[in-house]
């Protein structure tokens, strides 16, 4: 007999399954049979509550949903190991940009024709997309999927469910569709990319949950092999005040909204066995959250460990801090963005460097240790002074709050739908040589003794190539490049052309 090793013993999903806790009792089995990629490895899949959230949605009206995720096992469902091929239904929830190319790649793998069009002449499976990049640019999916559910996939689930079981009964899939695209925030590529192409208008618009106290707020596992380790994850809020230039936040997901401090603590203390287990806080920015330190206050005496994703600086205070130390977690994460205040201001973050220094030497009095710093390189109007001030306060940081300090540099890639949509983005070389400049700097100049790690520059021109693709009577994603060939690079025509039919779809 074959011996199996202990790290494939270690992958198998029954391994995985048997670490899970699930939270909440909620129907398993059920009809339709429906696989939910999530297009990345398990840890990080499990990581994410969207996708935890419409899986528990799924499961409530009795659908027989089963996880997929990227990777060895991407043919094998995790719940009941069974076959891509049994399923008359995938969906796939996306985050980011690159997940598209993973989304593509374990398509191929299975089998599976990328083109909408593909198979239904196939008999292949009816494909659905949602998940946050649903908010910024659902046109993206136009030439892969059948349809995609716009913006919070609570509520819009209901009517996809009812018509994808006449869809199973009946086989009619133009019905299904037709029947889908009736819903104003399913858009549905198949039928309204020729209406969009014609230049009218197709009335869409995301779906928006007003009283997110209405929303689930909670993950469904606790799963100890995700990323976030043995962790509940729950949700404070969504959409941000803030309008910080690059980001897509304040203009694609909606106004903020945030649950009550009372729904949030039934949903931290409906955990019973708390002992080991971390509560993650889920929120564009948790230090916005109006009620922090009462529910910071409730966890900790419901001896609950806490974490936060990246904080503000400027949100940064003692509670958190001696929440976060409790917890016996020594490491923040914040994002200055830039080296100096200047460009930070243009950025839309409104603090100086002594107030990152400040609350830093606060949180290194209380028990932090580490700290990590996000940066952006090639912002708009960004000198070799600037670039210079990033190991200059990474220096700072380290000497005078005495923290050890791990630096992580991306490049800028303009969204769109923000303030900075229609920027120029650095081109590879300039991006290549800023990344050798600062490295010297992090080497043998103010950043000395600092840890630094940058993104490559070609994962983020696959980003920009993808956040701005549109409808085109061609489908892109079949011409675009494999392997290490550099990607297409949107320009303004481009970028305006995708804008323009954003506004069709309904969204702005
Ligand atoms: S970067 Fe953070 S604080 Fe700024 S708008 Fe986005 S979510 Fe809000």
């Amino acid at each position: 007999m074959k011996r199996v090793s202990g790290k494939s013993q270690r992958e198998t999903w029954k391994y995985l399954r048997e670490q899970e806790v699930e939270l909440d009792v909620l129907p398993r089995g059920g009809h339709p049979l429906w696989a939910m990629l999530y297009p990345a490895r398990y840890e990080v899949g499990m990581a994410n509550l969207g996708y935890q959230t419409i899986i528990s949605e799924m499961r409530t009206l009795g659908v027989g949903i089963e996880r997929f995720f990227s990777g060895r096992l991407s043919s094998l469902s995790v719940e009941a190991e069974r076959s891509i091929s049994d399923f008359p239904l995938i969906s796939a929830s996306i985050a980011y940009e690159p997940d598209i190319l993973t989304l593509l790649s374990v398509f191929r793998g299975w089998g599976i024709s990328p083109c909408p069009e593909e198979r239904e002449s196939q008999g292949q499976p009816v494909f659905g997309v949602g998940g946050a990049l649903s908010y910024i640019n659902p046109l993206v999916f136009s030439g892969v999927a059948d349809y995609v559910v716009l913006g919070d996939g609570e509520k819009v689930v209901d009517h996809l469910v009812r018509e994808a079981r006449r869809y199973v009964r009946d086989g009619d899939r133009s019905k299904f569709r037709r029947a889908l695209a009736e819903h104003p925030s399913i858009y549905v590529p198949p039928l309204h990319d020729r209406i969009i192409l014609r230049g009218e208008k197709v009335h869409k618009h995301r779906n928006i949950i007003d009283n997110l106290d209405d929303a689930r707020g909670k993950s469904l596992w606790v799963a100890p092999s995700s990323v976030f380790g043995k962790t509940v994850l729950v949700e404070l809020q969504r959409g941000c005040r803030r309008n910080c230039s690059f980001c897509t936040i304040p203009s694609s997901f909606g106004k903020p909204r945030t649950r009550s401090l009372a729904r949030v603590l039934e949903d931290v203390s409906s955990v019973d066995f708390l002992e080991g287990v971390q509560v993650g806080l889920v929120a564009p920015e948790t230090g916005d959250y109006p009620a922090l330190e009462e529910l910071l206050s409730a966890v900790d005496s419901l001896g609950a460990a806490v974490s936060f994703a990246s904080l503000r600086v400027d949100n940064i205070n003692e509670a958190m801090i001696k929440s976060l130390a409790r917890s016996g977690r020594h490491t923040l994460t914040v994002a200055p963005e830039a080296g100096n205040e200047r460009l930070r201001r243009a950025c839309g973050k409104h603090f100086s460097d002594d107030l990152v220094i400040e609350r830093l030497s606060m949180a290194s009095h209380m028990g932090i240790r580490k700290v990590k710093l996000y940066f952006m390189m090639g912002l708009p109007g960004e000198t070799t002074s600037d670039m210079d001030d990033i190991a200059r306060l990474c220096g700072r940081v380290r000497s005078e709050s005495g923290l050890q300090v791990r630096a992580s540099v991306g490049v800028f890639v303009p969204k769109p739908m923000t303030f900075w949509e229609k920027v120029e983005m650095i081109s590879d070389d300039e991006a290549h040589s800023r990344k050798d400049r600062l490295n010297k700097l992090f080497r043998d100049g103010p950043g000395k003794g600092c840890r630094v790690n940058f993104q490559e520059p070609r994962e983020a021109a696959v980003e920009f190539a993808i956040a701005w693709k549109g409808v085109s009577p061609a489908n892109k994603f079949l011409s675009y490049p494999r392997g290490k060939a550099s990607f297409p690079k949107p320009g303004l025509e481009q970028r305006e052309l995708l804008l323009e039919q954003l506004g069709l779809l309904g969204y702005h």
